[in-house]
């Protein structure tokens, strides 16, 4: 058990040069070998929120406590077609859980569900909230953007908008994605990869409210 222990200890311990890497990547050409962190479409979402929360989570890769996630992933379209109050139209076409990379921005997620018309391809996510007074959370949709990019470069579609559908009050609300909020996540992806290359505690937020509900709080 001792010698195990060691042995994982070593391994994570081996830093590969270039040439070494190189070789890996040519004699297991379906293992992906990253130079740079890839970042999560979720870690996008915790960084707005706090970003100490990548520090504990990604960093000292402290335990978290399980949250509950709800079983939406393939039920995401029959959810949507009931609020927007129409049958399924046989023209759009529907992908379901697919996990998506683009290593060139070093970005990776699970796309629940997307849709595509025939001209455009959106993401869609379902909130069982209330539709928010003040807009959609920052958070919320900067992961968005994310899962549009990740839609964008795997599959060429230009993503321009995305669905969110609010179960309690029956609505579908369409929010545009810019140019703009696509170089903003980018910037988020270098931020994210800083904090977890230099090792560094990012300032806790300085809203304290924050922190009632936090994951992290045991740890901060
Ligand atoms: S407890 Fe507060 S400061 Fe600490 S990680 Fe969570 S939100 Fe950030």
């Amino acid at each position: 058990m001792e010698d195990e222990q060691n042995v994982v200890k070593d391994f994570n311990d081996i830093e590969l040069n270039k040439h070494e890497l190189d070789f890996l990547r040519l004699s297991f050409p379906k293992i992906h070998l990253y130079e740079s962190p890839m970042i999560g479409t979720e870690e996008i979402r915790q960084y707005i929120y706090c970003k100490r929360i990548i520090y504990f989570r990604h960093v000292i890769k402290a335990p978290m406590e399980q949250t509950v996630k709800m079983e939406l992933g393939t039920k995401k379209h029959e959810i949507l077609q009931a609020l927007e109050g129409k049958d399924d139209e046989s023209s759009i076409s529907k992908y379901y859980n697919i996990y998506l990379t683009d290593p060139q921005i070093n970005l990776v997620g699970v796309i629940d569900y997307f849709e595509f018309d025939g001209k455009e391809a959106y993401p869609v996510e379902i909130k069982t909230g209330k539709v928010p007074k003040n807009g959609v959370e920052k958070r919320f949709k900067y992961q968005i953007v994310a899962q549009a990019i990740l839609i964008e470069k795997n599959f060429n579609f230009l993503v321009k908008k995305a669905k969110i559908a609010y179960t309690k009050e029956k609505k579908v609300i369409e929010i545009p994605i810019t140019i703009d909020d696509k170089i903003k996540v980018m910037e988020i992806i270098r931020e994210i990869q800083k904090i977890i290359k230099n090792e560094e505690i990012p300032p806790p937020t300085k809203d304290k409210a924050k922190c009632v509900d936090c994951e992290c709080r045991k740890y901060c």
